[in-house]
């Protein structure tokens, strides 16, 4: 079975001289394990953080170990209490062809609700990202205007149409194309989008929110937080998800130059990690399967084929190659 493992870490952009795809072994899985041959595998902007050594909420990768991330795949063996061969599950060891997966780091997922990769995305930790983000961290409530970055991303693409289906009195987003932008339009029901590689991201967001906004969803940090913080209405609420655009940096990036309007505006920004609210996972579901059933909730994925091309995908996330969540396929 093939896996890939990290060799060297990163300063600034990655490189495919980082990792290497390696042929290991396959064992029968010890006791209390099952054994999984992966269908997909998720490639996410946070795994950049992993592939460093600096301390942060996730773990650094090992060197000359496998990587990690999120996966489904069909069970092959089982040596653990309720699991059966060929049951499909959702587990944290990706980046490779079969895992050996403790039983209580696997969860079963109903393949009827939608097909086992949702669970990367719209169903799993990225569904719930923009869910808790928005309806707590944001503080979101009807008639709030939202603006989220990153918004044909896995995570901002939700957040965008779920403020729609609760009730926002406008939506908008940015992203960094203008095909991005057009499906903003049409296909998420955005009420206006702007590229922001065409100009400053601050004249574009007051012209595409000429009544300020209540809510911002950052997923890019950088020149989209300082133009948020300009285009807030007082008591506007920033939930701080991530920061993409400074992810490569090799020098420190410099700060908004207008947090005082924080003061000014009685602004609240808070940053939040997805795994500190799992316990909205049950309303989360309910809510998003409602949602997938109506066919009210439309959710991309751009696809990868083939495990050696999985590093690629990883590269091709933090460059934007994505619309919606971007997965790696192992099936083909
Ligand atoms: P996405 O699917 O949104 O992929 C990343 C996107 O970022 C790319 O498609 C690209 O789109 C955009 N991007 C890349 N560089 C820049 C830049 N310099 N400026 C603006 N946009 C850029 O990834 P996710 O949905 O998985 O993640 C979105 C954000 O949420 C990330 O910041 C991630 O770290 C964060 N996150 C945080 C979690 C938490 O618990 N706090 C959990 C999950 C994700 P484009 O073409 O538009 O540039």
């Amino acid at each position: 079975s093939r896996e890939w493992q990290l060799v060297a870490r990163p300063h600034g952009w990655p490189t495919k001289d980082l990792v290497a795809l390696r042929e290991v072994p396959v064992a029968e899985p010890a006791d209390g394990h099952i054994l999984v041959r992966n269908t997909h595998f998720s490639v996410d902007p946070y795994m950049r953080g992993r592939m460093s050594a600096a301390k942060s909420y996730a773990a650094p990768y090992e060197l000359d170990r496998p990587m990690h991330g999120g996966a489904v795949g069909e069970v092959i063996a089982s040596r653990a209490e309720g699991f059966a061969v060929g049951d499909t599950v959702t587990h944290g060891l990706g980046w490779r062809e079969i895992a050996e997966v403790p039983a209580g780091e696997a969860r079963k997922i109903d393949t009827s609700l939608a097909p086992a990769s949702a669970y990367l995305g719209v169903l799993g930790m990225i569904g719930l990202t923009a869910y808790a983000g928005l309806f707590r961290v944001a503080g979101f409530k009807e008639g709030d205007a939202v603006f989220v970055s990153g918004a044909a991303g896995a995570v901002g693409g939700l957040v965008g149409q779920m403020a729609r289906l609760k009730g926002a009195s406008r939506v908008i987003g940015s992203a960094g194309s203008d095909a991005k932008v057009e499906r903003l339009l049409q296909g998420y029901g955005f009420d206006a989008a702007f590229n922001y590689k065409n100009g400053p991201v601050a004249a574009q967001l007051a012209e595409a929110a000429p009544d300020g906004i209540d809510v911002y969803f950052d997923n890019v940090g950088g020149e989209h937080l300082e133009a948020a913080l300009g285009a807030f209405n007082d008591l506007g609420r920033a939930a701080l998800c991530g920061a993409i655009s400074v992810y490569n940096a090799t020098e420190p990036t410099p700060g908004p130059n207008n947090l005082t309007l924080a003061v000014t505006k009685r602004l609240r920004l808070q940053g939040f990690i997805v795994t500190d609210h799992l316990d909205l996972l049950p309303d989360f579901v309910r809510d998003t399967a409602g949602w997938l059933a109506s066919g009210e909730l439309v959710h991309d994925e751009t696809v990868v084929e083939g495990i050696e091309n999985g590093f690629d995908a990883f590269l091709g996330v933090l460059r934007g190659d994505n619309t919606g969540k971007m997965i790696v396929s192992l099936t083909g």
